[in-house]
Protein backbone atom coordinates (compact mmCIF):
# COMPACT_ATOMS: atom_id res chain seq x y z
CA UNK A 1 0.00 0.00 0.00
CA UNK A 2 1.08 3.47 -0.44
CA UNK A 3 1.16 5.84 2.15
CA UNK A 4 0.18 9.62 1.50
CA UNK A 5 2.73 10.66 4.51
CA UNK A 6 1.50 14.28 5.49
CA UNK A 7 3.32 14.75 9.09
CA UNK A 8 6.29 15.98 8.70
CA UNK A 9 5.93 18.43 11.54
CA UNK A 10 6.65 14.55 13.69
CA UNK A 11 9.41 13.70 11.57
CA UNK A 12 10.92 13.40 8.29
CA UNK A 13 12.54 10.83 5.85
CA UNK A 14 16.13 10.85 5.96
CA UNK A 15 16.79 11.97 2.39
CA UNK A 16 19.21 9.95 0.80
CA UNK A 17 22.05 12.20 0.05
CA UNK A 18 22.15 12.34 4.22
CA UNK A 19 22.74 8.58 4.16
CA UNK A 20 25.13 8.61 2.18
CA UNK A 21 27.07 11.46 3.87
CA UNK A 22 26.52 8.85 7.36
CA UNK A 23 27.12 6.19 6.24
CA UNK A 24 30.99 5.86 5.71
CA UNK A 25 31.02 7.13 9.91
CA UNK A 26 29.43 4.30 10.86
CA UNK A 27 31.69 1.58 8.93
CA UNK A 28 35.19 3.46 7.89
CA UNK A 29 35.63 6.51 10.22
CA UNK A 30 34.20 4.92 12.91
CA UNK A 31 37.25 6.63 15.14
CA UNK A 32 36.28 8.73 18.51
CA UNK A 33 36.49 11.50 17.65
CA UNK A 34 37.90 12.41 21.29
CA UNK A 35 41.38 9.94 20.54
CA UNK A 36 44.65 11.22 19.93
CA UNK A 37 45.63 8.75 16.68
CA UNK A 38 45.25 9.99 13.02
CA UNK A 39 42.72 7.29 11.97
CA UNK A 40 39.95 9.06 14.64
CA UNK A 41 41.05 12.42 13.10
CA UNK A 42 38.51 11.86 9.89
CA UNK A 43 35.87 11.78 12.59
CA UNK A 44 37.16 14.95 14.26
CA UNK A 45 37.21 16.91 11.16
CA UNK A 46 34.06 16.02 9.60
CA UNK A 47 32.07 16.58 13.15
CA UNK A 48 34.14 20.14 13.08
CA UNK A 49 32.96 20.54 8.99
CA UNK A 50 29.61 19.81 10.58
CA UNK A 51 29.72 22.20 13.33
CA UNK A 52 30.71 25.17 11.18
CA UNK A 53 27.91 24.36 8.66
CA UNK A 54 25.09 24.73 10.67
CA UNK A 55 26.83 28.00 12.44
CA UNK A 56 26.76 29.06 8.94
CA UNK A 57 23.65 28.66 8.44
CA UNK A 58 22.42 30.47 11.71
CA UNK A 59 24.70 33.21 11.28
CA UNK A 60 26.53 32.03 14.22
CA UNK A 61 30.35 31.42 15.17
CA UNK A 62 31.65 27.74 14.88
CA UNK A 63 32.62 27.29 18.59
CA UNK A 64 28.88 28.84 19.53
CA UNK A 65 26.90 25.07 18.45
CA UNK A 66 26.89 22.47 20.72
CA UNK A 67 25.89 18.51 19.50
CA UNK A 68 22.93 17.71 21.51
CA UNK A 69 20.36 14.65 21.57
CA UNK A 70 17.89 16.51 19.82
CA UNK A 71 15.17 19.10 20.24
CA UNK A 72 14.14 17.84 23.38
CA UNK A 73 17.38 17.52 25.37
CA UNK A 74 18.43 21.15 23.94
CA UNK A 75 15.10 22.70 25.40
CA UNK A 76 16.10 20.79 28.44
CA UNK A 77 19.46 22.28 28.80
CA UNK A 78 18.84 25.45 27.73
CA UNK A 79 16.13 25.90 30.34
CA UNK A 80 17.11 23.91 33.24
CA UNK A 81 20.80 25.54 32.97
CA UNK A 82 20.36 28.87 32.59
CA UNK A 83 17.80 28.51 35.20
CA UNK A 84 20.56 26.94 37.86
CA UNK A 85 23.40 29.53 36.24
CA UNK A 86 21.52 32.59 36.62
CA UNK A 87 19.90 32.37 40.08
CA UNK A 88 21.65 34.68 41.94
CA UNK A 89 20.05 37.19 39.85
CA UNK A 90 16.88 35.77 39.97
CA UNK A 91 14.22 33.19 39.44
CA UNK A 92 11.74 34.39 36.89
CA UNK A 93 11.10 32.95 33.62
CA UNK A 94 9.09 33.57 31.08
CA UNK A 95 7.36 31.34 27.84
CA UNK A 96 4.59 30.96 26.23
CA UNK A 97 0.68 29.27 26.42
CA UNK A 98 1.79 27.48 23.35
CA UNK A 99 5.36 25.95 23.77
CA UNK A 100 6.05 22.74 23.05
CA UNK A 101 5.93 19.90 25.99
CA UNK A 102 9.56 19.96 25.83
CA UNK A 103 9.71 23.39 27.24
CA UNK A 104 6.59 23.26 29.43
CA UNK A 105 6.86 20.38 31.18
CA UNK A 106 10.57 21.41 32.19
CA UNK A 107 8.77 24.96 33.09
CA UNK A 108 6.69 22.33 35.57
CA UNK A 109 9.47 21.01 36.62
CA UNK A 110 11.17 24.27 37.49
CA UNK A 111 8.34 25.99 39.09
CA UNK A 112 8.43 22.75 41.69
CA UNK A 113 11.93 23.46 42.26
CA UNK A 114 11.76 27.44 43.66
CA UNK A 115 10.99 29.02 39.58
CA UNK A 116 8.28 31.21 39.20
CA UNK A 117 7.18 31.16 35.36
CA UNK A 118 5.08 33.29 33.68
CA UNK A 119 2.62 32.11 30.54
CA UNK A 120 2.39 34.71 28.27
CA UNK A 121 -1.17 34.21 26.11
CA UNK A 122 -1.05 34.39 22.24
CA UNK A 123 -3.69 36.11 20.19
CA UNK A 124 -6.42 34.00 17.88
CA UNK A 125 -4.02 33.26 15.21
CA UNK A 126 -1.29 31.55 17.91
CA UNK A 127 0.69 34.76 17.85
CA UNK A 128 2.37 36.13 20.78
CA UNK A 129 1.41 39.18 22.32
CA UNK A 130 4.05 41.17 22.55
CA UNK A 131 2.74 43.96 24.72
CA UNK A 132 1.98 41.03 27.13
CA UNK A 133 5.56 39.75 27.16
CA UNK A 134 7.18 42.64 27.83
CA UNK A 135 4.80 43.66 31.11
CA UNK A 136 5.94 40.23 32.52
CA UNK A 137 9.48 41.22 32.63
CA UNK A 138 10.88 41.61 36.62
CA UNK A 139 14.29 42.72 37.65
CA UNK A 140 14.75 39.21 38.63
CA UNK A 141 13.76 37.43 35.31
CA UNK A 142 16.45 36.13 33.84
CA UNK A 143 15.25 34.19 30.71
CA UNK A 144 12.77 34.39 27.96
CA UNK A 145 11.99 31.30 25.75
CA UNK A 146 9.66 31.89 22.78
CA UNK A 147 9.40 28.93 20.11
CA UNK A 148 10.22 30.39 16.86
CA UNK A 149 7.44 28.31 14.70
CA UNK A 150 4.60 26.33 16.50
CA UNK A 151 4.42 22.72 15.74
CA UNK A 152 0.83 22.36 16.04
CA UNK A 153 -0.69 25.32 14.02
CA UNK A 154 2.26 27.05 12.47
CA UNK A 155 2.50 30.42 13.62
CA UNK A 156 5.20 31.71 13.54
CA UNK A 157 6.75 34.35 16.20
CA UNK A 158 7.91 37.45 15.72
CA UNK A 159 11.49 36.56 17.10
CA UNK A 160 13.52 40.12 15.89
CA UNK A 161 11.04 41.63 18.01
CA UNK A 162 10.60 39.36 21.47
CA UNK A 163 14.96 39.79 20.99
CA UNK A 164 14.85 43.40 20.90
CA UNK A 165 12.35 43.23 23.98
CA UNK A 166 15.10 40.67 25.79
CA UNK A 167 18.26 42.79 24.90
CA UNK A 168 16.39 46.22 25.98
CA UNK A 169 15.68 44.57 29.38
CA UNK A 170 18.92 42.51 29.59
CA UNK A 171 17.14 39.27 29.81
CA UNK A 172 18.41 36.43 27.75
CA UNK A 173 15.95 34.88 24.67
CA UNK A 174 16.10 31.63 24.06
CA UNK A 175 14.18 29.86 21.16
CA UNK A 176 12.88 26.22 20.31
CA UNK A 177 13.13 26.18 16.52
CA UNK A 178 13.15 22.87 16.06
CA UNK A 179 9.93 23.76 13.40
CA UNK A 180 11.84 26.15 12.03
CA UNK A 181 15.50 25.68 11.46
CA UNK A 182 16.02 25.38 7.97
CA UNK A 183 12.83 25.72 7.09
CA UNK A 184 12.25 29.26 7.23
CA UNK A 185 15.75 31.70 7.42
CA UNK A 186 16.59 32.44 10.93
CA UNK A 187 19.81 34.47 12.19
CA UNK A 188 20.73 34.66 15.69
CA UNK A 189 22.19 38.55 15.68
CA UNK A 190 19.49 39.68 13.25
CA UNK A 191 17.21 38.21 15.93
CA UNK A 192 19.12 38.48 19.47
CA UNK A 193 18.71 35.33 20.25
CA UNK A 194 20.65 33.91 22.80
CA UNK A 195 20.04 30.17 22.40
CA UNK A 196 18.49 28.51 19.94
CA UNK A 197 16.99 24.37 19.94
CA UNK A 198 17.20 22.87 16.48
CA UNK A 199 16.64 18.84 16.21
CA UNK A 200 17.93 16.48 13.05
CA UNK A 201 14.89 14.48 12.42
CA UNK A 202 12.51 17.53 11.26
CA UNK A 203 14.54 18.77 8.79
CA UNK A 204 15.32 15.08 6.67
CA UNK A 205 18.02 14.30 8.95
CA UNK A 206 18.58 11.46 11.70
CA UNK A 207 16.46 11.28 14.60
CA UNK A 208 18.48 11.51 18.39
CA UNK A 209 20.69 14.79 17.33
CA UNK A 210 20.23 18.00 17.74
CA UNK A 211 21.98 21.54 18.45
CA UNK A 212 22.28 24.07 20.76
CA UNK A 213 23.35 27.98 19.52
CA UNK A 214 24.73 29.35 22.76
CA UNK A 215 26.04 32.98 22.40
CA UNK A 216 29.20 33.31 23.40
CA UNK A 217 29.21 35.10 27.26
CA UNK A 218 25.97 33.18 27.93
CA UNK A 219 27.08 31.56 31.39
CA UNK A 220 25.40 27.82 30.94
CA UNK A 221 25.85 24.67 32.90
CA UNK A 222 27.18 21.41 31.48
CA UNK A 223 23.93 19.30 31.43
CA UNK A 224 25.62 16.13 30.98
CA UNK A 225 28.42 15.43 33.27
CA UNK A 226 30.97 12.68 32.19
CA UNK A 227 34.05 13.50 29.77
CA UNK A 228 35.20 16.80 28.25
CA UNK A 229 33.44 16.47 24.94
CA UNK A 230 31.53 20.23 23.56
CA UNK A 231 33.65 22.23 25.32
CA UNK A 232 33.02 20.10 28.69
CA UNK A 233 29.21 21.50 28.63
CA UNK A 234 27.77 18.15 27.08
CA UNK A 235 29.60 15.12 27.47
CA UNK A 236 29.04 11.81 26.01
CA UNK A 237 31.10 10.22 22.73
CA UNK A 238 29.78 12.08 20.09
CA UNK A 239 27.16 10.73 17.44
CA UNK A 240 29.32 11.38 14.64
CA UNK A 241 27.13 9.67 11.91
CA UNK A 242 24.10 11.76 13.32
CA UNK A 243 26.29 14.88 13.66
CA UNK A 244 27.30 14.76 9.94
CA UNK A 245 23.83 13.75 9.00
CA UNK A 246 22.21 16.57 10.49
CA UNK A 247 24.51 19.00 8.74
CA UNK A 248 23.67 17.70 5.48
CA UNK A 249 20.39 17.72 6.10
CA UNK A 250 20.88 21.21 7.07
CA UNK A 251 22.75 22.43 4.53
CA UNK A 252 20.27 20.45 1.79
CA UNK A 253 17.58 22.55 3.47
CA UNK A 254 19.14 25.77 3.44
CA UNK A 255 20.59 25.64 -0.35
CA UNK A 256 17.04 25.07 -1.03
CA UNK A 257 15.04 27.18 0.84
CA UNK A 258 13.47 29.55 -1.14
CA UNK A 259 12.30 26.85 -3.50
CA UNK A 260 11.19 24.47 -1.26
CA UNK A 261 9.40 27.64 0.54
CA UNK A 262 7.51 28.70 -2.36
CA UNK A 263 6.52 25.12 -3.27
CA UNK A 264 5.01 24.34 -0.39
CA UNK A 265 3.37 27.02 0.25
CA UNK A 266 1.55 26.54 -3.19
CA UNK A 267 0.48 23.03 -2.02
CA UNK A 268 -0.61 24.32 1.58
CA UNK A 269 -2.48 27.16 0.26
CA UNK A 270 -4.10 24.83 -1.89
CA UNK A 271 -5.12 22.60 0.43
CA UNK A 272 -6.39 24.69 2.91
CA UNK A 273 -8.33 26.85 0.02
CA UNK A 274 -9.58 23.24 -0.81
CA UNK A 275 -10.73 22.07 2.87
CA UNK A 276 -12.30 25.50 4.00
CA UNK A 277 -14.67 25.91 0.48
CA UNK A 278 -15.57 22.56 -0.10
CA UNK A 279 -16.24 21.27 3.85
CA UNK A 280 -18.86 22.75 5.48
CA UNK A 281 -18.35 23.83 9.45
CA UNK A 282 -14.63 23.98 8.86
CA UNK A 283 -11.98 26.29 10.14
CA UNK A 284 -8.45 26.84 9.84
CA UNK A 285 -6.42 27.00 13.15
CA UNK A 286 -3.07 29.18 13.14
CA UNK A 287 -2.52 32.59 11.40
CA UNK A 288 -3.29 32.97 7.53
CA UNK A 289 -0.01 34.38 6.67
CA UNK A 290 2.88 33.92 9.14
CA UNK A 291 2.46 29.60 9.33
CA UNK A 292 5.15 27.13 8.39
CA UNK A 293 5.36 26.67 4.25
CA UNK A 294 4.71 22.88 5.33
CA UNK A 295 1.91 23.34 7.69
CA UNK A 296 -1.96 23.45 7.38
CA UNK A 297 -4.31 22.72 10.84
CA UNK A 298 -8.15 22.28 11.10
CA UNK A 299 -10.70 22.19 12.70
CA UNK A 300 -14.18 20.42 12.05
CA UNK A 301 -17.82 21.07 13.97
CA UNK A 302 -19.15 17.75 15.14
CA UNK A 303 -16.21 15.44 14.49
CA UNK A 304 -13.74 13.85 16.84
CA UNK A 305 -10.44 13.96 15.56
CA UNK A 306 -9.44 10.14 16.66
CA UNK A 307 -11.98 8.48 14.51
CA UNK A 308 -10.90 11.10 11.18
CA UNK A 309 -7.06 9.80 11.64
CA UNK A 310 -8.17 6.03 11.92
CA UNK A 311 -10.27 6.25 8.82
CA UNK A 312 -7.72 8.58 6.78
CA UNK A 313 -5.19 5.71 7.80
CA UNK A 314 -7.65 3.18 6.10
CA UNK A 315 -6.91 5.18 3.12
CA UNK A 316 -3.52 5.63 3.12
CA UNK A 317 -2.68 8.88 4.75
CA UNK A 318 -0.70 9.59 7.75
CA UNK A 319 -2.28 13.32 9.58
CA UNK A 320 -2.42 13.83 13.43
CA UNK A 321 -4.84 15.45 15.62
CA UNK A 322 -1.78 17.93 17.03
CA UNK A 323 1.59 17.59 18.33
CA UNK A 324 2.75 13.48 17.90
CA UNK A 325 3.24 13.64 22.17
CA UNK A 326 0.28 13.90 22.96
CA UNK A 327 -1.68 11.82 21.26
CA UNK A 328 -2.53 9.46 23.29
CA UNK A 329 -4.19 11.77 25.78
CA UNK A 330 -7.77 12.32 25.28
CA UNK A 331 -7.26 16.27 26.61
CA UNK A 332 -7.53 18.71 23.78
CA UNK A 333 -4.56 20.10 22.12
CA UNK A 334 -3.32 22.83 24.73
CA UNK A 335 -2.49 25.04 21.77
CA UNK A 336 -5.91 25.29 20.03
CA UNK A 337 -7.45 25.75 23.92
CA UNK A 338 -4.53 29.18 24.04
CA UNK A 339 -6.11 30.40 20.86
CA UNK A 340 -9.52 30.29 22.44
CA UNK A 341 -10.93 27.42 20.88
CA UNK A 342 -13.89 25.73 23.03
CA UNK A 343 -13.45 21.89 24.01
CA UNK A 344 -15.95 20.43 21.55
CA UNK A 345 -14.13 22.06 18.72
CA UNK A 346 -10.34 21.70 19.39
CA UNK A 347 -11.25 17.93 19.36
CA UNK A 348 -12.23 17.92 16.02
CA UNK A 349 -8.84 19.13 14.93
CA UNK A 350 -6.51 17.76 12.01
CA UNK A 351 -2.60 18.43 11.40
CA UNK A 352 -1.47 17.78 7.90
CA UNK A 353 1.90 18.75 6.86
CA UNK A 354 3.68 18.53 3.98
CA UNK A 355 6.96 18.13 2.47
CA UNK A 356 8.86 18.72 -1.02
CA UNK A 357 8.43 15.17 -1.75
CA UNK A 358 4.41 15.78 -1.25
CA UNK A 359 2.53 16.39 -4.74
CA UNK A 360 -0.48 18.41 -5.98
CA UNK A 361 -2.09 15.02 -6.70
CA UNK A 362 -1.76 13.80 -2.97
CA UNK A 363 -3.61 16.73 -1.57
CA UNK A 364 -6.43 16.54 -4.09
CA UNK A 365 -6.73 13.00 -3.02
CA UNK A 366 -6.38 13.74 0.49
CA UNK A 367 -8.88 16.27 0.34
CA UNK A 368 -11.16 14.46 -1.78
CA UNK A 369 -10.87 11.09 0.79
CA UNK A 370 -11.06 13.48 3.73
CA UNK A 371 -14.77 15.34 2.28
CA UNK A 372 -16.55 11.39 2.72
CA UNK A 373 -15.26 10.74 6.00
CA UNK A 374 -16.57 13.74 7.38
CA UNK A 375 -19.67 13.63 5.49
CA UNK A 376 -20.43 9.99 6.72
CA UNK A 377 -18.59 10.49 10.22
CA UNK A 378 -21.48 13.89 10.59
CA UNK A 379 -24.11 11.48 9.03
CA UNK A 380 -23.38 9.33 12.60
CA UNK A 381 -22.95 12.28 15.19
CA UNK A 382 -26.26 13.03 16.98
CA UNK A 383 -24.25 16.15 17.90
CA UNK A 384 -24.51 17.43 13.73
CA UNK A 385 -28.61 15.71 13.19
CA UNK A 386 -29.52 18.07 16.13
CA UNK A 387 -27.44 21.20 14.86
CA UNK A 388 -29.39 20.15 10.82
CA UNK A 389 -32.79 20.09 12.17
CA UNK A 390 -32.49 23.34 14.29
CA UNK A 391 -30.98 25.28 11.08
CA UNK A 392 -34.01 24.12 9.06
CA UNK A 393 -36.59 25.21 11.54
C1 LIG B 1 9.83 17.76 17.66
C2 LIG B 1 9.93 18.97 18.51
C3 LIG B 1 10.72 18.97 19.67
C4 LIG B 1 11.44 17.73 20.15
O1 LIG B 1 12.54 17.42 19.35
P1 LIG B 1 13.16 15.93 19.42
O2 LIG B 1 14.39 16.01 18.58
O3 LIG B 1 12.11 15.02 18.88
O4 LIG B 1 13.47 15.68 20.86
C5 LIG B 1 10.80 20.13 20.41
N1 LIG B 1 10.16 21.24 20.03
C6 LIG B 1 9.40 21.29 18.92
C7 LIG B 1 8.74 22.56 18.53
C8 LIG B 1 9.26 20.16 18.13
O5 LIG B 1 8.49 20.21 17.04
Amino acid sequence: MKYIYLDNAATTRVAPEVLEAMTPYFTEYYGNPSSIYSFAGTAKNAMEEARATIAGILGAKTEEIYFTGGGSESDNWALKATAEAYAEKGKHIITSTIEHHAILHTCEYLEKHGYEVTYVGVDENGIIRLDELEQAIRPDTILISVMAANNEIGSIQPLKEIGEIARKHGVLFHTDAVQAFAHIPLNVDEMNIDMLSASGHKINGPKGIGIMYIRKGVKIRSFIHGGAQERKRRAGTHNVPGIVGMAKAAELADAKMEERMAYEIKLRDHLIERVLNEIPYSRLNGDPTKRLPNNANFCFRFIEGESMLIKLDQKGICGSSGSACTSGSLDPSHVLLAIGLPHEIAHGSLRLTISQETTMDDIDYTVDELKKIIEQLRSMSPLYEDFVKKNQK
